[in-house]
């Protein structure tokens, strides 16, 4: 493999650790406004604390293979300044919005653990293999629990709509 695949595949690992420092921002936000639905918190706030875990097997990953600690850092930095705005629109079906919104990005980052996975095969980097499928795996059960609870939810959701007014949380 040239120089060039592996570059293409450090920036790969970087978008995915970005991604990450994106999902905290993403979970903090729902699982603050999650009031009446217990489980969905409970279930986000184990995600967040993968979710924490991942950025870190992240971080450290770029290290190995050459990011300075500094320059992640940097990156980390602006990522947080963006974030801020996302969490500022509540619509009146916000938890149903907020499912949307986690459903794809799960998948999103499947697609991501995926194509890093198979080019760190294809690189011959079986370091980053045994960092990266683990996190698939948490990504394949946060997107599998969120798929079996949709329609649960979005019943919930209904059945309260007209009587709660905190339905929407
Ligand atoms: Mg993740
Ligand atoms: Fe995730």
């Amino acid at each position: 493999m040239t120089d060039t695949a592996h570059e293409t595949w450090m920036m790969w690992l970087r978008d995915a650790h970005a991604m990450e420092a994106q999902a905290e921002t993403m979970l903090n936000a729902q699982i603050g406004r999650l009031e009446t639905y217990p489980a969905i918190r409970m279930r986000m706030e184990q995600h967040l604390r993968e979710t924490t875990a991942q950025r870190d097997a992240l971080s450290r990953l770029l290290e190995t293979h050459g990011d300075s600690a500094s320059a992640i850092k940097d990156t980390m930095g602006k990522l947080m300044a963006a974030g801020q705005g996302l969490s500022g629109v509540f619509a009146a079906d916000e938890v149903m919005k907020g499912s949307l919104a986690s459903y794809t990005f799960e998948h999103m980052e499947i697609a991501s653990y995926r194509m890093l996975i198979a080019g760190a095969q294809e690189l011959g980097m079986t370091d980053a293999v045994a960092v990266l499928e683990p996190i698939l795996q948490q990504e394949i059960a946060m997107a599998d629990w969120l798929s079996e609870n949709l329609a649960p939810l979005t019943r919930s959701f209904l059945a309260r709509a007209d009587s709660d007014l905190q339905a929407k949380r």
